[in-house]
């Protein structure tokens, strides 16, 4: 597919300015357009994926329909673009170098030296044409991780340079993100370290086309021109990008800064439409007019991090967004339920979400805040491992089986409710080991996961090695436990609601990684409901 185009977006100055949300918000603004486009994300770190890696250093790993764990901003891509990503949307150095090396050790490259250059951006090159190879794509859209000047980010460099002079010119653009300081003392923003960032890249042969620049300050027009001048870009391609209330305004800003346009004008890219964004426009109305609040609780172990929660959190918001309330999210550490603490925070909320998880660290604390909105008819959401303590409350305190546990947390349990799965028991590597990625569940007729679903089978992403215990399945349903989602062979439980109570709902899987801002998850939409029920007096059949 010789025609498809490229956009290429690098960092510079420092990270964490947004570049993953404003690579996602082009891909909207594209989209708008009726132009195809496909995400991708170059990392170059040196693991293989960032699934073993703790939260603390890469925050959420976000798994793709095809069961690949990858970076968090795979989900901006998802959530702004709607577009399914594969695992050929994320790229590190880790899985660069292992082909490289496993192709050199089959030897393959008979008997030749194997340097960075040609071999490793080679290969680099190869998984960039990867991501639009099956589909029918007009535009990939690369984001290349970290900043400029970074030793490991070198070979992606200079990849995508390749890339540049091996397409023609027209077929790639360059976008450059950088971040504008303010002193506070003369209240000036200041362009040096965005022209100091445009000077490293272009000692890397790559001259950007696009300068975005990320500010907590209001960009005058004089601003604009500098950085044009010494970033040597056209005056309407230096993009300011103002701190927003909503991630979600960033498509917005971004096109009424004229940068749709630009792109396709620069890309020679035929839209099959006009620019229509009146529904995302709604969408960032609907955020800025609700003015009820409704107080969500998440009790996890990484809560200092919010991005460790980071696709629960928007799914929050997008079910928040729809029924027109703005979501206040109380952050509880888990552990501090154990000391005693945090007690109070939970009798604030109106709906407690207990995400995922993996090790003992906290869980007793998340099965306390389950007893809680047990005993206290509080709707509860639990994602996959906030099913499992779902479970493992159950069955200490309705079942009287006191050392109920998870075989995770405790292996001589005389109760393993949740235990390794069979196909888990002779793991070794725990790389991409998990049950993972997209499986049908059935769906119970009747049962609140039915009707919120609204349909007898769905297909959610999963990332687990424990599962319910089946030997407890009629105990369980005995008490008032249902199994409400099944996988097809009915084997293993996906869903488990409790039937006397307005919402108590765990699920095996991670209903957060199909939530859009404009599309709810039907499980976060019927607990959100429930909430503002809660909250509100009125029956949750009734909140629109
Ligand atoms: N640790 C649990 C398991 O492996 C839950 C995993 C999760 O919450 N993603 O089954």
């Amino acid at each position: 597919m010789s025609d498809v185009k490229y956009i290429f977006c690098t960092g510079g100055v420092v990270s964490s300015v947004g570049k993953g949300l404003t690579v996602a918000a082009i891909g909207r603004i594209l989209k708008a357009r009726g132009i195809r486009v496909a995400l991708q994300k170059l990392d170059p770190y040196l693991n293989v994926d960032p699934g073993t890696m703790s939260p603390y250093q890469h925050g959420e790993v976000f798994v793709t329909a095809d069961g690949a764990e990858t970076d968090l901003d795979l989900g901006h891509y998802e959530r702004f673009t709607d577009v399914s990503l594969t695992r050929a949307s994320n790229v590190t150095a880790g899985q660069v170098y292992s082909a490289v090396i496993e192709k050199e050790r089959r030897g393959d490259y008979l008997g030749g030296t194997i340097q960075v250059i040609p071999h490793i951006t080679n290969e680099i090159i190869r998984r960039v044409k990867l991501v639009s190879r099956n589909e029918d794509v007009d535009v990939v859209i690369v984001e290349v991780g970290g900043t400029v000047g970074d030793i490991e980010g070198q070979p992606f460099l200079e990849a995508i340079r390749q890339m540049k002079h091996s397409l023609k010119r027209k077929e790639t653009l360059f976008v450059h993100v950088t971040f504008l300081p303010h002193i506070g003392a003369t209240g000036e923003l200041k362009t040096k370290p965005t022209q100091h960032s445009v000077r490293d890249l272009r000692s890397m042969g790559i001259q950007p086309q696009v300068l975005i620049a990320r500010t907590d300050y209001p960009v005058t027009p004089d601003i604009v021109a500098k950085i044009a001048q010494f970033g040597d870009v056209d005056e309407e391609a230096v993009i300011p990008l103002l701190t927003a209330e909503s991630i979600y305004e960033v498509p917005l800003m971004l096109e009424d800064a004229g940068l749709g346009e630009y792109i396709v004008k620069k890309l020679k890219l035929e839209p099959r439409h006009d620019v229509d964004l009146s529904e995302w426009r709604q969408l960032v109305d609907n955020i800025k007019s609700a003015q009820a609040r409704i107080k969500i609780a998440i009790v996890g172990k990484y809560t200092q991090l919010h991005d460790a929660y980071i696709s629960v959190k928007e799914s929050l918001h997008h079910a928040a967004i729809q029924l027109k309330r703005r979501l206040e999210l109380v952050w509880i550490q888990s552990d501090d339920l154990e000391k005693g603490r945090g007690l109070a925070q939970l009798e604030q909320v109106d709906g407690i979400v207990v995400p995922g998880g993996f090790g003992y660290r906290g869980v007793e604390g998340k099965i306390l805040a389950a007893r809680y909105a047990r005993e206290n008819r509080v709707p509860y959401l639990g994602l996959c491992l906030g099913m499992q303590v779902m479970c493992i409350e159950f069955a200490r305190n309705v079942l009287g089986l006191e050392d109920a546990n998870s075989s995770e947390f405790n292996e001589n349990t005389d109760h393993a409710v949740i235990d390794l799965m069979l196909e888990q028991r002779d793991v070794t590597d725990m790389g991409g080991t998990m049950r993972l990625g997209e499986y049908r569940c059935c769906l119970k007729e009747g049962s609140v996961a039915h009707q919120a679903y609204q349909k007898p089978e769905v297909w959610e992403r999963h990332r687990h090695r424990f599962e319910f215990n089946n030997a407890y399945r009629a105990q369980f349903e005995q008490h008032g436990m249902v199994f409400s989602g099944l996988s097809p062979d009915n084997f293993l439980v996906e869903i488990a609601e409790i039937s006397q109570h307005p919402f108590m709902l765990g699920s095996q899987f991670h209903p957060e990684f199909l939530s859009r801002p404009n599309k709810p998850h039907p499980l976060f939409l019927q607990f959100m409901r429930q909430a503002i029920e809660r909250a509100e007096g009125v029956a949750a059949s009734e909140v629109s």
